[in-house]
């Protein structure tokens, strides 16, 4: 499927966001986060980082001393922890068994071992059945944001709105670096490219640009316009589902 052009206008009012699912994919790094949130924020839509829902999985398997590179016995303790993802753009939340985990899941020790533990069948399987029920539960009303690896090619294929995002290697390691704080620039490219050299040659799910996504290289544009250029695209499918 060939990309869409995310430069054109905005279309036309009304605007519907009721059961809107905007599917946000794209590699490591990319600006899916911050684009999603503020995509979020400004259309008044609720918000999940799947990516956080696998972290915290992982934060979980490395607590009870789990080896994350053995893959059965990732799958035989993965339906264990209670994982609850809040929605809210201004405030992302994630507990495990009631624990707050949003800071303890950006450490270097889980960024390292998420993609091996995410590339375990029965991972996905839970976690996507866990997706699928908070996706399900904003299709009624307000819609919601959804950042992933494959929110338009297995979540939900069906999202009115997907959209791939991508950004030049060293552009992404310097923007992680900066947030992070890291001075290895090198170091934090090597760590991304080896996180996309594994979402993107697993069996299950794996890191693909879904049918009917809209590709955005946001290498050379700031955060500000990425989400201008989405809320574009958002409004444009809501004008289309108000029209029908
Ligand atoms: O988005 P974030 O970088 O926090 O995601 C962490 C990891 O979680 C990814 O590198 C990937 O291995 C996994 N992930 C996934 N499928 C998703 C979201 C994240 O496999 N939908």
């Amino acid at each position: 499927m060939s990309a869409r052009d995310l430069t054109g206008p905005a279309g036309p009012s009304p605007v519907s966001m009721v059961g809107m699912v905007v599917a946000v994919d794209g590699t490591s790094g990319s600006g899916k986060s911050s684009t999603c949130r503020g995509v979020a924020d400004r259309l008044g839509l609720s918000y999940l980082d799947t990516g956080a829902m696998f972290r915290a999985m992982t934060w979980w398997m490395l607590r009870e001393g789990v080896d994350v590179h053995d893959a059965g016995a990732v799958a035989a303790r993965c339906d264990e922890p209670d994982l609850v993802s809040g929605t809210d753009p201004t405030g992302p939340t994630i507990t495990v068994d009631g624990h707050d985990v949003a800071a303890a899941i950006r450490t270097d020790e889980v960024t390292s071992a998420v993609s091996p533990v995410s590339t375990v069948p029965q991972v996905r399987a839970r976690l996507l059945q866990l997706q699928r029920t908070i996706i399900t539960a904003h299709t009624g009303s307000g819609g919601i944001v959804v950042e992933g690896r494959d929110i338009g090619s297995v979540v939900w294929p069906q999202a009115p709105v997907k959209v791939y995002l991508t950004a030049d290697p060293g552009a992404r390691a310097a923007r992680r670096a900066l947030e992070s704080g890291a001075v290895d620039v090198g170091a934090t490219e090597q760590s991304l490219r080896e996180r996309d050299r594994i979402d993107s040659g697993r069996a299950t799910a794996p890191l693909v640009m879904a049918d009917g996504a809209a590709q955005l290289d946001t290498t050379t544009y700031t955060l500000d316009e990425v989400i201008g250029l989405l809320v574009g695209l958002v409004e444009e499918a809501g004008a289309q589902g108000a029209a029908r």
